[in-house]
């Protein structure tokens, strides 16, 4: 394990410095509570710090507290070592955040124990940070294509919005709707249309900028974020889109088949104070525009 020992002893310092090395855990000192809270900052800090209570400048119930105030960290397991057994001070120590702690000079076997306890509790917070990490994940992807969830893309919109009014920037949107995709469906199986919803992803995203944000709105309609896009160069941008389903076949499990996709645009004015879901309408009343012009088509409504 990566262990932060805080002691101002030079003498408890090495002590205890041994005791851990020799159990093969690799150990980095600090002198004081500063340097410990300044280790504890950066990026791959140790996920167990050992912290003298009393320490000139910050002492270690004080690091604790300051620890325990950060979030969005790995958790770091704190042993307060103190000098006195105090009920009071004990209590008080806890209170601050510490996970537990040892009374100076630190007994070899108690120590081993506790490192045991802070490794198995670490693995758990480690197991719960992973398994979060996994469900964010899933509610931002679509499962199927690999592209940004309705609720993610809509979360997006919603950003992008706000990031047009403050820096006084265009923003253009775009539903795409894949034409007559129930044909493939019925025609060739839903296998055949789950490979075709993955080729339509891959090839929007290949042609959009990187910072442009497309995702699924569910079915086969996609939302397509477009900041700094101008009306004049959100028309140029959806014909792309279109061309680049149009131009080749898609290769459906062997199958060389041809497909389209109708598209509706909108840009904000962003000194304006329309609603997320007013822009969407506007772009989807473009989509029902291109649709009824004969589908394969590109509409906007500024
Ligand atoms: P239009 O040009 O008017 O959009 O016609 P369309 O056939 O594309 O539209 P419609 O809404 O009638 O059909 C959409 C089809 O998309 C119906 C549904 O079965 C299919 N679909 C929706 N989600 C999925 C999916 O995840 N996988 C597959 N294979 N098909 C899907
Ligand atoms: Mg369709
Ligand atoms: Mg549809």
């Amino acid at each position: 394990m990566h262990i932060l020992i805080a002691d101002d002893s030079v003498v408890d310092r090495a002590l205890l410095k041994g005791l851990l090395t020799r159990a093969g855990h690799e150990v980095i000192v600090a002198e004081n509570g500063l340097e410990a809270w300044s280790i504890l900052q950066t990026e791959n800090a140790p996920q167990l710090a050992i912290l003298d209570w009393q320490m000139p400048g910050l002492d270690g119930l004080e690091v604790c507290r300051r620890l325990r105030q950060i979030e969005g960290r790995p958790y770091v397991f704190v042993v307060l070592l103190t000098s006195n057994d105090d009920r009071q001070q004990l209590l008080e120590g806890l209170r601050a955040g510490a996970d537990d702690y040892m009374i100076k000079p630190a007994d070899a076997a108690l120590l081993r124990g506790r490192l045991e306890v802070a490794q198995r509790i670490l693995a758990l917070q480690s197991n719960l940070m992973a398994a979060h990490e996994k469900l964010r994940f899933r509610a931002e992807h679509d499962a199927l294509t690999g592209l940004s969830s309705r609720a993610a893309v809509l979360e997006a919109l919603e950003r992008e919005i706000n990031r047009a009014r403050r820096g006084r920037t265009p923003l253009g949107v775009i539903i795409g709707d894949v034409d007559l995709f129930k044909r493939i469906n019925d025609a060739h199986g839903h296998a055949a249309g789950d490979a075709a919803l993955c080729e339509v992803a891959r090839r929007l995203v290949a042609n959009v900028r990187s910072y442009d944000t497309v995702g699924r709105l569910g079915g086969e309609e996609f939302l397509i974020l477009l900041p700094g896009c101008e009306v004049s160069s959100l028309q140029a941008q959806a014909e792309r889109l279109r061309k680049c389903i149009c131009d080749a076949p898609f290769d459906l499990l062997g199958l060389q088949l041809p497909l389209t996709i109708s598209l509706g645009g909108a840009t904000l004015d962003p000194l304006g104070s329309e609603s997320p879901s007013n822009l969407t309408a506007r772009a989807d009343a473009a989509l029902y525009d291109a649709k009824h012009s004969g589908r394969n088509q590109v509409a906007v409504r500024i």
